[in-house]
C-alpha cells in the first residue's frame, strides 16, 4: 500500500543551537515508536518534518500519536502536488471535499513560497486557489484574520497542500532532559504534574503507594487508568505499585496523630528515592501546589524535601486548582481523577494535621518510627505495570 504524508512543525527545538540534532533525532524516534507496528519514515526539510506513514495506520491513531507528542507545534495530513499551478489547483479540488471546507463559513489561503524560482508569487498562487475554493463552495467568504478553515500551499523542492492544521503539544520531546519518577496518586494534580514535566523533555516512570484493603482495588484500577491516559504524553511509562499498608498502619499506631501525613510523605520520599535510583531517575516529581492542603505549606514541603537527596520537582507549585483542573480536562485525565475511590492519604489523614512542622523535631520523630525494614519490605514487594507509548497496558 502507498504511504500517507503528514507534515509536522517543530517548535522550540528549532531554537536549539548545537544540540538541535539530538532533539530532532529523539522527536523522530518518539513519533515512530508510537506508530509501531505501522511502517513510518520521517525526513526533515527546513524546520519541517515529513512523515510518510503506512496507509494502513488509522487516521485517528496517527492523530492521537502526533497530538500527544511534545516538541510538535502543529501537524496536518498533507498531499504533494505537481509543481505548476494547474496541478496545484487540481490537487486542491481533489482534497477539499475531504476537509472541513464543505461545512462552509470563512476561509483563507496561505502560500509559502520557499522556492523563489517558482514562476508565480505567493499572492498570485493564493488568488488562483481562492478561485478554486469559490468554484466548489461559492458561499464561502474570505477572512484572513480569523478563518474557519485554511488551505495552505507550501512551494519548496516539492509542493505540499494541506488544510486545517491541528495544534500540537509544543514543548520539547520527552526523553531529552533525563529521567524522573512521578508520585502518581488518584487525584487531579499528579497526572497534570507528570504531563508538564514530560512536555519539558523529561522521561518519567511513576510510583503509586497502595494501602490495600484500606484503599480498594478500585483505587488501584483508577491509578492504572490514569497511567494509561498520561502514557501517550510520556512516551509510555512503568507504574511501580508499592504495597504500603504496613507502613501506614505503623505510622498510625506508633506516631503522633497530627504528624501522620508528614510521616507518610517522608516514608514515600525515602521509598521513591530507592525506586528512582533503580531506574536512574534524578528527580522526584509530585503534584503539590503551595498551600493546597496541610502538607503543602512551605514548612511541610521543606521537611519532605529534606527526606531525600534527590531533586524534588513540583511543577504545579504556583498554580491554583482551577488552572490545574483546566489542564486535567485538556489531557483527558479529569473524568477519571474525580471518580470517588479514596486514596490512602485520605483514609489515614489526621483530623488536625500539623501545618508548620519544625523540621528538626519531625525528622527526629520520623527517625524514631524506625521504618527502614518496612520500607525494605515495601520495595521488595513492589509490582510493576507497564504502558506503551499509546497508553496500552503491556502484559509481560
Ligand atoms: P492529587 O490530586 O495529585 O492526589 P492532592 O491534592 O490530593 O494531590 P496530596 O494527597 O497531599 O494532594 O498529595 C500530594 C502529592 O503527593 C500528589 O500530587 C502525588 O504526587 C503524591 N501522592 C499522594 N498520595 C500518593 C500515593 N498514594 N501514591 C503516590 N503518590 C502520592
Ligand atoms: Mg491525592
Amino acid at each position: 500500500m502507498a504511504d500517507k504524508l503528514y507534515l509536522i512543525k517543530e517548535g522550540e527545538i528549532s531554537l536549539k543551537g548545537g544540540n538541535r540534532n539530538l532533539f530532532e533525532k529523539q522527536l523522530r524516534h518518539n513519533i515512530k515508536n508510537k506508530l509501531r507496528p505501522y511502517h513510518s519514515d520521517i525526513t526533515k526539510q527546513k524546520g519541517r518534518l515529513y512523515a510518510r506513514i503506512s496507509e494502513e495506520a488509522p487516521d485517528e491513531l496517527v492523530r492521537k500519536a502526533l497530538s500527544t507528542t511534545s516538541g510538535i507545534t502543529g501537524f496536518a495530513r498533507a498531499y504533494s502536488a505537481g509543481k505548476d499551478i494547474e496541478a496545484i489547483k487540481e490537487k486542491a479540488k481533489e482534497i477539499l471535499p475531504f476537509s472541513g471546507f464543505p461545512s462552509g463559513g470563512t476561509f483563507r489561503i496561505t502560500v509559502k513560497r520557499e522556492d523563489k524560482s517558482f514562476p508565480m508569487n505567493s499572492h498570485e498562487v493564493a488568488c488562483e486557489l481562492a478561485d478554486t475554493v469559490f468554484q466548489l463552495y461559492p458561499d464561502m467568504i474570505v477572512d484572513l484574520k480569523n478563518p474557519d478553515h485554511t488551505l495552505t500551499c507550501e512551494i519548496r523542492t516539492g509542493v505540499y497542500l494541506y488544510t486545517d492544521e491541528e495544534k500540537g503539544e509544543s514543548g520539547l520531546p520527552y526523553a531529552t532532559a533525563g529521567r524522573g519518577l512521578l508520585l502518581l496518586s488518584g487525584g487531579i494534580d499528579s497526572p497534570v504534574a507528570g504531563w508538564m514535566m514530560a512536555k519539558r523533555g523529561m522521561k518519567l516512570d511513576a510510583v503509586y503507594f497502595h494501602a490495600y484493603p484500606y484503599t480498594s482495588e478500585l483505587a488501584l484500577e483508577k491509578v492504572k487508568k490514569l497511567a494509561s491516559i498520561i502514557a501517550p504524553y510520556l512516551g509510555g511509562l512503568r507504574l511501580f505499585v508499592v504495597p504500603f499498608t504496613d507502613g501506614q498502619v505503623h505510622i498510625r499506631d506508633h506516631g503522633y496523630e497530627e504528624e501522620a501525613t508528614l510521616m507518610f510523605r517522608a516514608a514515600m520520599m525515602q521509598t521513591a528515592e530507592r525506586i528512582a535510583k533503580s531506574c536512574e531517575a534524578k528527580a522526584i516529581v509530585t503534584g503539590e501546589a503551595l498551600s493546597q492542603v496541610a502538607s503543602q505549606t512551605l514548612d511541610a514541603m521543606s521537611f519532605t524535601d529534606s527526606m531525600t537527596e534527590l531533586l524534588v520537582l513540583r511543577p504545579l507549585v504556583g498554580m491554583d486548582k482551577e488552572e490545574i483542573t483546566d489542564k486535567a480536562r485538556k489531557i483527558g485525565s479529569y473524568e477519571t481523577s474525580i471518580l470517588p475511590y479514596e486514596d490512602c492519604c485520605v483514609v489515614f489523614s489526621p483530623k488536625h494535621p500539623l501545618t508548620h512542622p519544625v523540621k528538626e523535631v519531625v525528622r527526629k520523630h520520623f527517625e524514631e518510627l524506625d521504618m527502614g525494614s518496612i520500607i525494605d519490605e515495601a520495595v521488595r514487594k513492589t509490582e510493576v505495570c507497564s504502558f506503551d507509548p499509546m497508553g496500552r497496558e503491556i502484559n509481560e
